[in-house]
């Protein structure tokens, strides 16, 4: 058994004492700088973060062994709400809080209390993560080491805003906020339960009334105002009538306070329970006509006001809810205050022409779909592919007045302005999907007078954003459309708040920097913070001019020396240090972050910097499932990250976190895997050791099935090489590990005997090390401390880290011995396959190989072939002005026959191949694999060529002989 605790300890202190990692800029070589996002310390980490960090980890390994000199920084977010309310629910001893701490990732009671500042929590998960990152053996340079809450970085947070703000990027103002009451904070997806983005839209609240009282129903859809056919109150939800601004409405008791959160004065007037309104009629500001107030149990009093209008000609689920209560009605007319015969007579009203669905889309969808209960997953479903039809391809019918003909594009926002320029509709806004603040508290959308925001909705500012996405690399390429459809959505941004750790922003120091905004031009600043560290400003005297100077380059070193008493050598040198290390070449993060911050950091980074220093790349990777579930404390499979590194060994852990899916898809982790991996990663080390203690120095001659395998190992190192290049790290570990071992064990197998020969022997072990060398390196990214040891081993100096990675030597690429090869594979299956038809259990088999003048034919039936001119008869003249094929007038219209058909199904590389083997001399080739045939199947073999005059052919078989297709008998 491996003691991986030993081996990776051993390795991690020998890299930690020759400071490997620790990177400076060096000009002689390329360089390459990657990050990936910094944690918030506000929790130990767990088998889901490990995926993240570790392929970042894979990729700076891979990129160093390709002789580039990498940088691969780390640090801690500090600032923001994650930590601010993980303390809280420490205070009060949230019961599910303390049992994730102390049962889950086994922290002593006692030492709860120490935690309760965000400061002390966070310098103790910090250190906790660090010390998990190390034990797995990430390849950081910990010299740079920050946090967001550190001096230095404020200063650099203030310049960033100082020039967000030069810039014009920065507006004032009042717009709509996601935000906790309980916190008294807007929310981020940062803040959330879940990590949910908090998604606002303007619902269109129309107004329909009875006498004075409004009925304000929400909709995203108000062109379908003409086609409402009744009204959906829920018969056991608390509705309020209030004076709202200077109108009585009815609303639901969670309305009020978002109403009130939006800036309208609210003041409540009674409650009453919406089954006291069920039957009563209102009026349709936009038709004038009466509609009936029904029942529906799906009508959700915390979705806008509780009130919603039924269109069922266009929403499926007002067509569901209206033809269920039909039928209730039927049923038991007991339930409800109405007259069947007033349910009954509503019918769908279609105002929208929509091709390819019939009068109405949404009855059509839904009979096509069979739902027929309103609670029905099914839906949602076909919601969206109505609502999504219609407004893309739907136009106005002519029962919609001014609107007849206008597109639902166009109608939307027509209807809307002119319901609100008559007072027949206002707005309100809401979150389109309910969101949870961390502290649990439901967040609701606040208006923000005089907020700090980022116009990420600058149109200008947009095409950078673009112009430098179509550059960029991004990983998996598929994305690059996501990247752009989240520049053409993203509006202005909060960015700054009134409470939390973190920078105030530099012209309004009561405003807090939120922690999506100050975590986004930071990759700079990794550069520069351990030669700031060696100088040790005081903070004041990293003045605008400093980073200017440093990050853009503006003035001089000397400027910068007069106004801040910095030595400009050592001003210069900081700037050099950037200058050499960026643009980073790879962001890593998971796919959550594409819509805030990897977006964001591209739209900063535009805004700040020239384009030479505009972010290179972006790769993104999917999340991580235990044993094909999502993780959650509820399903108690959660395992943390040190606990696994303890359990299974970092390597095998680290390769069970990028074998089973390639980046964009979802990870499937379980216990069993890791210990396979395991197992898989012991059996190469045994491997290993037994061809280090064989090793001979001699020099050594290779037979054709020694360079079938060299040259198996090149097709093996292309493929992962490419496969790696686009961070597919899945094919990369399958090819170099059990694609490479398919082939060896056939070599294995081929050369099983020839060890009994010193001078074979030899070759076989020499071969074998070929392999293992390629190996050891293509794995080293995965699995570096075994491979490490095993390259210890092997006599090389250390750090395999450092060797180059392979690469194709085209030397050993032998085409013609992997084409020679794959005869002596097909003679042993074919063998096989007559032993699997026949039952025979063989006593001995006769090989026949095909004569001469059979090779002459088979020549000149690929060469025809590659003019495109091969058919039978062209075949037979060609073959008759050869002298000996002249005499063979019965046999060579055979062959052609037989040949033409094959060599068309051959491919053209194959032939291409075979064209420039001529003719093989397949008796010597199977000569040399008797020993090998005659150990596979048990008994005696022989090969003759089919006109040998000693041959043994009992049943007449040696003529069926064909080039690459020797005939066989099986006796
Ligand atoms: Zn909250």
């Amino acid at each position: 058994m491996i003691d991986w605790k030993n081996i990776e300890t051993k390795w991690q202190q020998r890299w930690a004492e020759a400071g490997i990692f620790e990177i400076d800029p060096d000009p002689d070589k390329p360089k390459y700088y990657l990050t990936v996002a910094y944690p918030y310390p506000n929790s130990p980490q767990h088998i889901g973060h490990g995926r993240t960090y570790t392929l970042t980890d894979v990729h700076a390994r891979f990129m160093r062994m390709k002789g580039y000199n990498v940088l691969f920084p780390m640090a801690w977010h500090y600032t923001g709400t994650p930590l601010f309310a993980m303390v809280e629910r420490l205070k009060e001893r949230d019961p599910s809080i303390v049992d994730t701490f102390c049962n889950l990732y086994n922290i002593p009671e006692k030492k709860l209390s120490e935690l309760e500042t965000p400061i002390s929590m966070a310098a103790y998960f910090s250190k906790e993560i660090k010390n998990g990152m190390q034990k797995i053996g990430y390849s950081i340079d910990w010299r740079r080491e920050f946090t967001t809450i550190d001096p230095y970085y404020s200063k650099f947070i203030e310049w960033q805003f100082t020039k967000l703000r030069q810039r014009g990027y920065i507006t004032q103002g009042s717009h709509p906020v996601g935000w906790c009451p309980h916190c008294g904070n807007p929310v981020g997806q940062h803040d959330t339960v879940g990590d949910k983005e908090p998604e606002i839209e303007e619902f269109t609240l129309i107004k329909f009334r009875k006498d004075d009282l409004v009925f304000p129903a929400a909709t995203l859809r108000p062109e379908t105002v003409y086609g409402v056919t009744n009204m959906w109150l829920n018969p056991d939800t608390l509705y309020i009538e209030a004076k709202v601004d200077d109108e009585e409405w009815l609303i639901s008791e969670e309305a009020v306070t978002k109403l009130e959160f939006l800036g309208r004065k609210v003041s409540i007037i009674s409650e009453i329970k919406g089954s006291r309104f069920i039957g009563q009629k209102l009026l349709n500001p936009a038709t004038g006509k009466e509609i009936i107030i029904l029942p529906a149990s799906f009508v959700d009093p915390r979705n806008a006001t509780g009130i919603v209008m039924s269109v069922p000609a266009h929403a499926p689920f007002d067509y569901v809810a209206l033809e269920q209560l039909k039928r209730e009605v039927k049923t038991h007319p007991e339930l409800f205050k109405i007259k069947p015969s007033d349910v009954n007579k509503l019918e769908p009203i279609s105002i929208i022409e929509l091709q390819g669905y019939g009068e109405s889309p949404a009855v059509d969808i839904v009979k096509k779909m069979k739902i027929i209960d309103q609670n029905s997953p099914d839906l949602e479903k076909a919601t969206k592919e109505v609502y999504g039809s219609e407004f893309h391809g739907g136009r106005m019918r002519a029962n919609t007045g001014v609107y007849n003909g206008l597109s639902v594009q166009s109608a939307k926002d027509a209807v809307k302005q002119d319901l609100i320029i008559k007072n027949n509709a206002s707005t309100m806004y809401e979150l389109i999907e309910p969101v949870k603040c961390r502290c649990g508290t439901d967040v609701l959308v606040k208006i923000f007078e005089n907020q700090w925001f980022i116009n990420y909705g600058d149109p200008e500012w947009k095409k950078l954003a673009k112009e430098n996405i179509e550059q960029m690399e991004i990983i998996p390429r598929e994305l690059k459309q996501e990247f752009v459809n989240v520049v053409d959505w993203l509006k202005a941004k909060a960015c700054a708040r009134k409470a939390g750790m973190g920078t105030p922003l530099p012209w309004a120091k009561e405003w807090i920097i939120e922690s999506l905004s100050d975590s986004t031009l930071y990759m700079g600043y990794y550069t520069i913070i351990n030669g700031l560290n060696e100088i040790k400003p005081q903070p004041e005297q990293l003045t605008e001019a400093f980073w200017d100077y440093i990050f853009l380059g503006k003035g001089s070193a000397t400027e910068v020396e007069k106004q801040t008493n910095i030595p400009n050598s050592k001003i210069d040198e900081l700037h050099n240090e950037f200058e050499y290390f960026y643009p980073p070449e790879a962001r890593h993060s998971g796919r959550d972050l594409i819509p805030n911050h990897l977006t964001f950091m591209i739209f900063i980074h535009d805004a700040i910097y020239p384009r030479e220093k505009w972010p290179q790349g972006i790769v993104v990777n999917g999340s991580v499932l235990m044993e094909g579930q999502k993780m959650s404390k509820s399903l108690n499979n959660i395992i943390p990250l040190s606990n696994a590194i303890d359990r299974f060994g970092s390597d095998p852990l680290r390769l069970s976190l990028m074998i089973t899916a390639e980046p964009l898809k979802d990870a499937d982790f379980s216990p069993d895997l890791a210990k396979s991996m395991g197992d898989t990663l012991e059996k190469f080390y045994n491997r290993a050791q037994r061809v280090i203690k064989e090793k001979q120095e001699d020099s050594v001659e290779f037979t054709e099935v020694d360079l079938w395998m060299l040259s198996r190992l090149q097709y093996h190192i292309d493929i992962a090489n490419e496969a790696m290049v686009e961070m597919k790290v899945r094919k990369t570990v399958h090819s170099a590990i059990y694609d490479i071992e398919q082939d060896f064990d056939w070599y294995l197998k081929r050369t099983e005997f020839d060890k009994g020969y010193a001078h074979r022997k030899k070759a076989i072990n020499k071969v074998e090390w070929e392999v293992l060398s390629a190996q050891v390196r293509m794995l080293t990214p995965f699995a570096p401390h075994l491979c490490e040891e095993i390259w210890e081993e092997m006599g090389y100096d250390p750090f395999v880290c450092f060797a180059p990675w392979p690469t194709v030597n085209k030397d050993l690429v032998r085409s013609d011995a992997e084409e020679l090869e794959t005869i002596v594979k097909t003679c042993m299956e074919d063998v096989n396959n007559i032993i699997k038809v026949t039952g025979i259990k063989p006593n001995i088999i006769h090989y026949y190989t095909a004569d001469q003048w059979k090779w002459k034919m088979y020549l000149k039936a690929i060469q025809l072939q590659e003019k495109g001119q091969l058919d039978i008869g062209i075949l037979i003249r060609e073959s008759f002005k050869d002298d000996e094929l002249k005499t063979k007038t019965k046999e060579v219209p055979i062959m052609a026959r037989n040949l033409v058909e094959e060599i068309k199904k051959i491919p053209e590389k194959t032939l291409f191949i075979r064209k420039s083997l001529g003719q093989v001399n397949e008796v010597k080739l199977l000569q040399d694999a008797e020993s090998f045939l005659r150990a596979e199947f048990g008994c005696d073999v022989t090969v003759s060529s089919e006109s040998d005059p000693w041959i043994d052919d009992p049943s007449k078989r040696a003529s069926r002989a064909k080039p690459y297709r020797p005939a066989i008998y099986v006796a």
